[in-house]
């Protein structure tokens, strides 16, 4: 895959401002409430310990010290100065880590070892990146446009949201791609079946018609019958469904792979890590054996390489040092953006009124539903709809049930309100819930109208 190891950045990029919909590289460093942002996307995906200490160490000498796991799996280093984002630049060529360019083509965290994928999906992806690549003149897509290349299996990416996606499926006469457009794979629009040989010229020919539509266009954006002409001769009617059987397994926890290998899974308490924790935790685990990192949606980390006693001690390291690692952790399922203090737009300090819903509303998160704290109703965190979405706002926080952070709020209350507010919805939940009964159930059962109620009661 080409990838660039130390992207010269733009010195003058730091100073103006970034066009929407941009991605916040090494050479366009995002500017945010706590200085310059830049997100990374290694070119494998995956590091050795080592590397991503040596990321940690620079995110604390160049950064705020704090390092980020994006929602996709990507890293994020924050609080970053125009005068030392060479510096960064510099430090991660050093380490040796390959920084992925062009559009963002991504892959299951376990691809080529998760023992229930239907194929690896790697090889794909690199002849769809190689192909993108030698296109002459290079096609002018928009700068967050992703494809998603899912062989399946049991971290499979289903509900990434991806403009195009390509999902393996088995048939009578082998694996076929099944290409959709838009959304997370249960909204996508499903276009045709492509057989391997057709997977990269299929998805060129439909990358093609999008940049035809202007450099700002996605995968939403283009009508399925258009998608469909550009593929008649080369492809099959669309299955009926592109869903996985199962949803896909939490990162957190200690895995055993069909082959009987360790996977330890780890997750960033709200998506962060302070450089320290993150130091220490990557020297030890290469001391017990551990020979690679893989970046995983949902903020985690995969350990590859530990036999099941290493692993062990390493979760229990983990676990000391404030990462998540196990399914059953109530932090597992709430989605944070950055919040004040690191973006501008914030109206909500995302991080603490997360530790807040955990003090005071357990009752909400028994995995069952995602609770969702955006700064503002932008709702960079989760695009999409969330079960309960509390969302920043001038004279305090807006409580929007089924919904997206940009959609009219249910019910207000004020800063003063807000713990109470956050422990009557637990209490709603643990008072009305039938045995056996999970959260989300409960609340769609009682309606928005009574979870309204008794948040505004706060
Ligand atoms: S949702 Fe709003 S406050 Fe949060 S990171 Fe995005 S723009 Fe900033």
């Amino acid at each position: 895959m080409t990838s660039c190891a130390t992207p010269r950045p733009d010195a003058a990029a730091p100073d103006a401002p970034m066009r929407r919909g941009a991605c916040p590289s090494l050479a366009k460093p995002m500017q945010t409430g706590d200085g310059l942002l830049v997100r990374l996307r290694p070119a494998t995906r995956s590091l050795a310990p080592a590397e991503l200490g040596a990321l940690a160490v620079a995110a604390e000498r160049f950064g705020n010290g704090i390092l980020e796991v994006t929602a996709r799996g990507n890293l994020q280093v924050r609080g970053l100065t125009p005068a030392n984002v060479s510096g960064l630049a510099s430090a991660i060529g050093e380490a040796g880590i390959a920084v992925a360019e062009g559009v963002a083509i991504e892959t299951p965290p376990l691809a080529g070892i998760d023992t229930d994928e239907i194929i690896d999906p790697r090889p794909l992806a690199f002849a769809l990146h190689e192909a993108i690549a030698a296109l002459d003149p290079p096609l002018k897509l928009a700068p967050k446009l992703s494809i998603i290349i899912d062989g399946g299996g049991r971290f499979h990416l289903d509900d990434i949201i991806a403009d195009l996606r390509l999902k393996a499926l088995k048939t009578e006469d082998g694996v076929a791609w099944l290409l959709s457009l838009g959304g997370t794979a249960h909204a996508a629009r499903p276009v045709a079946l492509l057989d391997q040989r057709e997977a990269v010229s299929g998805l060129l020919a439909v990358l093609r018609r999008l940049a035809a539509m202007g450099d700002a266009a996605r995968g939403r954006d283009l009508d399925l019958e258009v998608a469909k002409s550009e593929l008649v001769g080369r492809a099959r009617p669309p299955a009926a469904s592109i869903l996985s059987a199962e949803s896909a397994v939490p990162v957190a926890g200690l895995h055993t792979l069909a082959d009987g290998a360790a996977v330890l899974g780890v997750g960033l308490a709200f998506a962060q890590a302070d450089a320290a924790s993150l130091t220490a935790f990557l020297r030890k685990v290469e001391e017990l054996g551990a020979t690679e990192i893989r970046l995983a949606p949902g903020h985690g980390l995969f350990l590859l390489g530990l036999d099941r006693e290493a692993a062990a001690i390493a979760q229990r390291l983990a676990f000391s040092l404030g990462f998540r690692i196990a399914p059953d952790d109530p932090r597992n399922h709430i989605a944070t953006c950055a919040g004040t203090g690191a973006c501008a737009s914030a109206m909500m300090e995302t991080k603490a009124v997360a530790r807040l819903m955990v003090e005071a509303a357990p009752e909400l998160l028994d995995g069952s539903l995602t609770a969702h704290l955006s700064g503002c109703p932008k709702g960079c965190a989760r695009p999409s709809s969330a079960e309960l979405t509390l969302v920043g706002a001038p004279s305090g926080y807006a409580l929007v049930v089924n919904g997206t952070a940009s959609v009219a709020p249910s019910v207000y209350t004020d800063a003063n309100g807000l713990k109470t507010a956050l422990a009557h919805l637990g209490a709603l939940v643990r008072k009305n819930k039938d045995a056996g009964e999970s959260a989300r159930s409960c609340l769609t059962r009682l309606g928005a109208a009574r979870i309204a109620v008794a948040f505004e009661q706060g």
